[in-house]
């Protein structure tokens, strides 16, 4: 059985340094996590890489330092400074949370794992990750990372996601009760700097006397996965209008919905075989290329089609932002791609 303290021994020496984390030493001085900083970097690190996240984490912080600054923050603002960050739903629950916070809990995240539960975005791994890293409490927090360790410590073939049950009750065999907080973010360090998915550094590992991977030498095909369905692709076409004076055309996007609530070309719907839906009278030009971009479930192309217009045309949809008040860096990828080839060409 892998001993948890050898873990936390490796991670004293290895831990990885990142702006939302206290190093373990200075967390063995008395310094204890600001929850605020813990959950925004678990929020914005769902589904997005932690290279990704860094500096994101860094604008925010610097920007709204306290969840009461973020309750306070309008919202056009959040969303301009989470463009790029994609799953979008996240940045509304963002602002949602953070209100919760300072009007129903005083400014201050709470601590158990099933108030977490109840905060707008919160869901049972986050609200355990909060809870363990921020807390210090002994809650069992499994990511892909955490998965692919316990598929390999105890040679786990069945595949995934049908394993998941069976990892987590491993993972939770190993949660201890000394130092819950960091042996959750030394399991995650382990499977991201030495467990990696492809080639394992299995002799740096300190649990490698008690891997049942290693033994069986299996550990570079573990965890296996049940096949992926292939992405379907869907079509669409994006409007780019530049008045004359250099405003762009813009629209909000409706709240529910990929990419909802952030800013972008007004444009057709998205499907198999796309109509055109201009949003203000013009010479539309087509460009040679597309924006392509892939969501989770499908890959999408988007056609683009230019036009320069005078000033005392009216749009049908969108609003025009002066040249001043525009930067591409407030839109989400995909917006941002077609706004660099319309610049093109
Ligand atoms: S010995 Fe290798 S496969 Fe096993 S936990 Fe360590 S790094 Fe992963």
């Amino acid at each position: 059985m892998p001993d948890p303290s050898d873990l936390l021994e490796w991670y004293d020496r290895h831990a990885r340094d990142l702006p939302w984390r206290v190093p373990p030493a200075a967390r063995k001085a008395g310094v204890a996590p600001d929850p605020y900083r813990v959950w925004l970097s678990e929020i914005m690190l769902q589904q997005t890489t932690v290279a990704a996240v860094r500096d994101y984490f860094l604008k925010f912080t610097a920007r709204w330092p306290t969840v009461t600054d973020l309750a306070r923050a309008e919202d056009a603002d959040v969303m301009a400074a989470w463009a790029g960050l994609g799953y979008y739903a996240r940045a509304r629950n963002l602002l949602k949370c953070a209100r919760t916070v300072a009007s129903e809990h005083q400014g201050r995240f709470p601590t158990d794992h099933a108030t977490l539960l109840t905060l707008p975005g919160v869901g049972p791994y986050t609200a355990a990750a909060i809870s363990a890293i921020a807390f210090d409490r002994p809650e069992t927090v499994v990511d892909g990372n955490v998965e692919r360790v316990m598929a390999r410590l105890h040679d786990e073939h069945q595949p995934l996601p049908q394993s998941k049950p069976v990892l987590t009750r491993y993972a939770e065999a190993l949660t201890p009760d000394t130092r819950p907080g960091d042996y959750a973010q030394a399991v995650m360090d382990l499977g991201a700097t030495i467990c990696t998915p492809r080639s394992p550094a299995c002799g740096l590992c300190p649990w490698r006397s008690d891997c049942a991977a290693w033994d069986a030498g299996t550990a570079a095909e573990l965890p296996k996965k049940s096949p992926k369905k292939r992405k379907p692709t869907r079509f669409g076409i994006a409007y780019l209008a530049r008045r004359v004076d250099g405003a762009w055309l813009l629209e909000r996007r409706p709240e529910r919905g990929l990419l909802g609530g952030m800013l972008g070309w007004p444009g057709s719907d998205w499907g198999d075989a796309p109509f055109e839906a201009p949003p203000i009278r013009a010479e539309w030009k087509a460009l040679p290329e597309d924006a392509r971009h892939t969501f989770t479930h499908f890959h999408l192309r988007l056609s683009l089609r230019t036009a320069l217009v005078p000033m005392d045309r009216t749009p049908e949809r969108g609003e025009f932002i002066p040249a001043e008040a525009f930067s591409p860096d407030d839109l989400p990828t995909l917006m941002r791609k077609a706004h660099a080839l319309a610049s093109k060409g």
